[in-house]
C-alpha cells in the first residue's frame, strides 16, 4: 500500500456505487476481499485503517489484528456481528447505515398489510389450483380505507409507514413512549399511551421497535387476547418483538385475521413441517427481506462507505455511530 494512504478493507458483497466513492478518493486505497472467511479477513486486515463489512463476523481477533484500525462501518443498522466492546476499548467508532432502508421496510409493511386485506396468499394459491370460478364472487377481501392502523415504534421506519397508510385513507395511531407527542400529532396520527388499550381498537398493528428486553414479546398472549378478531399483525422489526408462540395460538384460534412476518426468532426460519407459521393461508412470510431492495442496496453501500470517509475526514454524524462515547477520543 502507498505512503500515507488509508486502506479500506471491503468485505463483500456491496453495490459498486460504494466502491466508486472509494475510487474517487486519491488519499484512500481499498481492497475488496474475494471471500469473507475468517482466515481471509485475518490475513488482510493488518494494514487496514477501516473495515467496511456487510455480514461477516468482526470479532476481537480481527479488531486486534489491525493496529491502525480507525473505523468499522456496517452495511445496515444491525451490529450483532461486531464486537463493539473491543472497538470501544480501542476508541474505534462503529458506524451504521441509518438512512438507507426505512422506505423499503415501510413499503414492505404496506405490501403485507394490503396482501392480508386482499387475501393475497389464499387467492393466489387457490386461483392457480383451479378455484377461479368458485372464488370470484366470495368477497373475502376487505378495504383498508377507514380502518385503524396502530404503529408501535415511531422511529425512522414507523414514520415512513404513517403517511403511506394515511394515503390509503387509514386512521393511524402510534404507541412510542420515547417520542414527543407533538411529532406524532404533526404526522396526523393519534397518540396511544396505553398499549393494552391501543391494541383493542386496531384493525391492523405493525411493529417497528428494536428488539430489547422491553420490546421482546411486546405483542404477546395478553395483547392477542384483547385484539379485534379482524386484526392483522405485521412484524418487519425483529423476530421475537411479536411473541411467535402467542401469534401461532392466536391464528389457530382465529383470535386475529392474519399476520405478515418478515423476521423470525430463529433465522433462517426452518421449512414448513417445523414452522407452524408457514402453514396458514392467512399468513404472508418473507425471508427477512423487507429492508433489502435494489434501491436500498445501492443507498446502503454508498452510506457505509461515506461513513468511513466521514470518519477519516472528522465529519461523521454522531447519530450514525453506535459507540458515540469514543468520538471525543478519536483523532
Ligand atoms: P429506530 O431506532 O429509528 O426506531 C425505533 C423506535 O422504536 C424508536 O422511536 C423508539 O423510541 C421506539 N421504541 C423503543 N422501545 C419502544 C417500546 N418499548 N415501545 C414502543 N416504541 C419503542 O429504528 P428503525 O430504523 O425504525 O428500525 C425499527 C426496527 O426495524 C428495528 O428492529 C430494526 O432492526 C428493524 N429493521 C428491519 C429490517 C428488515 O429487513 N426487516 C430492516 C431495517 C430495520
Amino acid at each position: 500500500m502507498g505512503d500515507n494512504k488509508k486502506k479500506v478493507l471491503v468485505i463483500p458483497n456491496i453495490h459498486p456505487a460504494g466502491i466508486e466513492l472509494l475510487a474517487a478518493r486519491p488519499d484512500v486505497e481499498y481492497q475488496i476481499l474475494e471471500s469473507q472467511t475468517p482466515a481471509e479477513i485475518l490475513n488482510n486486515v493488518t494494514d487496514a485503517h477501516a473495515i467496511a463489512v456487510r455480514t461477516a463476523l468482526i470479532n476481537g481477533d480481527v479488531i486486534n489484528a489491525a493496529p491502525h484500525l480507525g473505523v468499522v462501518a456496517r452495511h445496515g443498522v444491525g451490529y450483532d456481528s461486531v464486537d463493539v466492546a473491543t472497538l470501544t476499548k480501542r476508541s474505534i467508532p462503529l458506524a451504521i447505515a441509518i438512512h438507507s432502508n426505512a422506505v423499503s421496510v415501510a413499503e414492505h409493511a404496506m405490501f403485507m398489510l394490503l396482501s392480508l386485506a386482499k387475501q393475497g396468499v389464499y387467492h393466489h394459491q387457490e386461483t392457480r389450483a383451479g378455484g377461479f370460478a368458485q372464488l370470484r364472487g366470495t368477497g373475502r377481501g376487505v378495504e383498508i380505507a377507514d380502518k385503524h392502523l396502530l404503529i408501535i415504534g415511531f422511529g425512522r421506519i414507523g414514520r415512513q409507514v404513517a403517511p403511506r397508510a394515511r394515503a390509503f385513507g387509514m386512521e393511524v395511531s402510534v404507541y412510542d413512549p420515547y417520542v414527543d407527542k407533538e411529532i406524532i400529532q404533526r404526522a396526523e396520527c393519534r397518540v396511544i399511551t396505553d398499549l393494552n388499550h391501543g391494541v383493542t381498537q386496531a384493525d391492523a398493528i405493525t411493529v417497528h421497535t428494536p428488539l430489547n428486553d422491553e420490546t421482546r414479546g411486546i405483542l404477546g398472549e395478553q395483547q392477542f387476547a384483547e385484539m379485534k378478531s379482524n386484526a392483522f399483525v405485521i412484524n418487519t422489526a425483529r423476530g421475537g418483538v411479536v411473541d411467535e408462540t402467542a401469534l401461532v395460538s392466536a391464528l389457530r384460534s382465529n383470535a386475529i385475521a392474519g399476520a405478515g412476518v418478515d423476521v423470525f426468532v430463529g433465522e433462517p426460519a426452518p421449512p414448513t413441517s417445523d414452522n407452524p407459521l408457514f402453514s396458514f393461508d392467512n399468513v404472508i412470510v418473507s425471508p427477512h427481506s423487507a429492508g433489502v431492495t435494489q434501491e436500498s442496496l445501492k443507498r446502503t453501500a454508498i452510506e457505509m462507505i461515506q461513513n468511513v470517509l466521514d470518519v477519516f475526514d472528522g465529519t461523521i454524524d454522531p447519530a450514525a455511530v453506535v459507540n458515540r462515547e469514543v468520538l471525543g477520543r478519536y483523532d
